[in-house]
């Protein structure tokens, strides 16, 4: 090991352990945290989701099947989001996916396990939901993928990151109405080159009309998947 190499080996522990030791102060009110990018009060706040349809995560009265799913049942069978997608909820994603705070992975995946894991028969697999190459290279990472493999590793199965491609760069689907979401992400993604397993879920950050989870679903069906479910942070409530 060349000087040099020692000598970055040794900063990065020692900026390693500095992080572990200072405080993250809480992105919501600023107080100091431990080694959690939020306090234990805004932590427990957060909203969850609750009672909602079993196949599309929109909140109902009981955890049943909305009227929307049984009219047009959806191609996956079940999803599951664990916040409503509410203001806090909102800064901290952002916070994630816009500023590079991965502490947010830590702290969602763990969360999430905790539920999936009490009533939970596990998939096969996990598949994040893609980014484009070019918005992979602008942000640095993929978030879906970031929480997927920590849920991966959390539940002892795989994360299969390059199953499905994003083959069409497409807006941000934040910016566009209903229809026009469901038209900006057809054809968007591709897995045909390798086999899919059979019970799989998908994995994204927050679910708002669904339709790109939807066109995942999809063609993951069409290239074997049998059972699909949908697995995400945070649900949006919207006026859809
Ligand atoms: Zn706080
Ligand atoms: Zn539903």
């Amino acid at each position: 090991m060349t000087v040099m190499a020692v000598f970055s080996a040794l900063t990065h522990r020692s900026g390693e352990l500095y992080r572990k030791l200072l405080p993250i102060p809480c992105l919501l009110c600023g107080l100091p945290g431990k080694q959690e990018p939020l306090c234990q009060a805004c932590a427990a706040e957060l909203p969850l989701l609750g009672p909602a349809c079993q196949r599309c995560a929109m909140p109902l009265e009981s955890a049943q099947i909305c009227g929307r799913c049984l009219q047009q049942p959806p191609v996956s069978s079940y999803s599951f989001s664990l916040y409503r997608y509410h203001a806090a909820i909102k800064r901290c994603i952002t916070a994630f996916k816009f500023h590079q705070q991965l502490q947010f992975a830590d702290f969602f995946a763990a969360r999430m396990l905790q539920q999936l894991k009490a009533d939970h028969e596990p998939p096969d697999c996990l598949i994040p939901i893609p980014l484009h190459p070019l918005r992979f290279r602008q942000r640095g990472f993929n978030q879906a993928f970031e929480i997927a493999r920590r849920l991966a590793r959390g539940l002892d199965i795989d994360c299969q990151a390059d199953l499905l491609q994003r083959v069409r760069y497409t807006r941000s689907q934040s910016q566009l109405s209903f229809n026009q979401r469901r038209q900006n992400i057809r054809r968007a993604f591709d897995c045909s080159t390798q086999p899919v397993p059979a019970h799989i879920a998908i994995v994204d950050d927050v679910m708002t009309s669904g339709h790109t989870t939807a066109e995942a679903a999809r063609i993951l069906q069409q290239n074997g998947a049998e059972t699909i479910e949908v697995w995400t942070i945070a649900r949006a409530i919207s006026h859809y």
